[in-house]
């Protein structure tokens, strides 16, 4: 950029990116003063580990989605804790980065909803058709409710189908799974399918969340609504540290001969820091939507989530900066996570789309008005998910559009940012919202029961 066009930049400049300044000792004594080190977990300071391992934070994280994800739910081998090895997650080329699978989970009227719901989630015309027929072979054309769980690996506005499960309310329905050579296999899912609760404990390890997850026996497909379990009580990038204890426990199908048949489904998460504990159920009560709640059937949502963005590191914190080329102190107004060109970025708190276009330095920009005034801002986006437009409605955790280098903008990064009163704010240190309520009455009570039943579960499985 043009010395000449400085002025005109700066005005129009919410962000500033701190990769765009040239040098980095200033940066480094800055954030190493205050901050955790973003490229690994290792905690700042520690100097022992080889830069092999900071460089592999996202890349064999990436590829090892790549390569976990064409196996599709299948079970996952365990590997060994000890992290003196290479990493047993082939690490590959970053050429073609991929996102974690996610899972949603849909309820539809009758089967019909089946093909459109796999075309608004994004797959491609000739997989939906082939997946809706066969579920609806399955279980007939009957209306009803239909229990509609799908495995995506989302890249934009499309979708790979990696994973079906559609079952009416007795339990009855069918399973889809991609298999290694890219044909969905059928597994039919009988009403008299029992279900067992499965739990999974862990450490963190010194590369990523998704990989100790991934060695602890967590389904693939689980881990991002694990971690967004998690997303208004921790944030991945600063709060967790190697050694910290997890735990995952799910439901999981078995056919009268004992073998696990459908897809797993997650109930209970928990997650132990030096700073605090956190344990989680999934609970949907009676006539809600289901949700994750504290023992004390306490929901977590608040207002903005910490981590509009899945597993990213903090590149950049808010506050002020001196920077080195132009010399002078420039407050940096917000957060930077960096993450892979492709990464989902998620609407923090229910919201009104007041902007969503390109604009100068910003690159494409979204600007969000949440339902209590405050306004939160994305920048350097690769892209606008479809009727992301002014005037838009959006949840809490609906995926945006995706994370990019647009604008003025060294590498692919998220630039958020949080306005209270018309002043940005430092988004990981603002209240994320009131208290939720609690459930009570007959809802608290067949939470408790819920609760009860995955704790004695899990007692078992030890
Ligand atoms: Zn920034």
């Amino acid at each position: 950029m043009a010395q000449g066009g400085l002025p005109m930049d700066r005005k129009d400049e919410t962000s500033f990116d701190p990769r765009t300044w040239g040098g980095d000792v200033p940066a480094r004594s800055h954030q190493d003063a205050t901050s955790f080190d973003p490229r690994g977990w290792a905690p700042k300071g520690e100097t022992a580990s080889p830069p092999r391992s900071r460089r592999r934070l996202l890349v064999p994280l990436l590829s090892g989605v790549a390569i976990v994800t064409a196996l599709g739910v299948v079970a996952l081998t365990m590997r060994p804790a000890a992290p003196a090895g290479p990493a047993p997650i082939a690490s590959g080329s970053a050429d073609a980065p991929a996102v974690p699978p996610s899972r949603r989970t849909l309820m539809l009227d009758a089967p019909s909803g089946i093909e459109p719901a796999l075309l608004a989630a994004g797959v491609d015309r000739e997989s939906a058709g082939d997946a809706a027929r066969r579920a609806l072979a399955a279980i007939g054309p009957a209306r009803g409710e239909i229990r509609l769980e799908l495995d995506l690996r989302e890249q934009g506005a499309r979708a790979t189908l990696l994973a079906m499960q559609a079952t009416r309310a007795d339990g009855a329905g069918l399973a889809l799974t991609r298999r290694v050579d890219g044909r969905l296999a059928a597994q039919p899912l009988s009403a008299n399918l029992s279900t067992r609760v499965r739990a999974v404990r862990g450490e963190m390890d010194d590369d990523s969340f998704y990989t100790s997850a991934v060695t602890a026996g967590v389904t693939d497909s689980l881990i991002s609504e694990f971690a967004n379990a998690f997303s208004f009580d921790f944030n991945f990038a600063t709060d967790v540290k190697p050694g910290d204890i997890f735990e995952a426990a799910f439901a999981q199908g078995y056919n009268p001969s004992g073998e696990p048949v459908g897809v797993p489904r997650l109930l209970y998460v928990s997650l132990s820091t030096a700073a605090k504990s956190r344990a989680l159920y999934r609970f949907q009560p009676p006539g809600g939507e289901a949700g994750w709640y504290d023992g004390n059937g306490r929901s977590t949502v608040r207002a903005l989530m910490m981590t509009p963005v899945d597993g990213a590191r903090i590149s950049s914190k808010f506050g002020p900066r001196f920077h080195p080329v132009l010399h002078f102190m420039k407050l940096h107004r917000g957060t930077d996570f960096a993450a892979p060109t492709g990464t989902p970025i998620f609407a923090s708190g229910d919201a009104t789309v007041s902007f969503a276009a390109m604009k100068g330095a910003n690159g494409n920009l979204t600007i969000l008005r949440h339902d209590n005034g405050w306004l939160t801002y994305y920048l350097h986006q690769s892209m606008f998910m479809p009727g992301i437009a002014p005037g838009a409605r959006v949840r809490q955790g609906q995926k945006i559009g995706e994370i990019g280098t647009t604008g003025r903008s060294t590498g692919p990064h998220l630039h958020y940012e949080v306005h209270i009163d018309g002043q940005p704010v430092d988004p990981m240190t603002i209240p994320t919202g009131g208290t939720s309520k609690p459930l009570t009455g007959g809802a608290l009570a067949a939470f408790a029961q819920e609760r009860d039943r995955i704790d004695r579960a899990r007692a078992e499985v030890d």
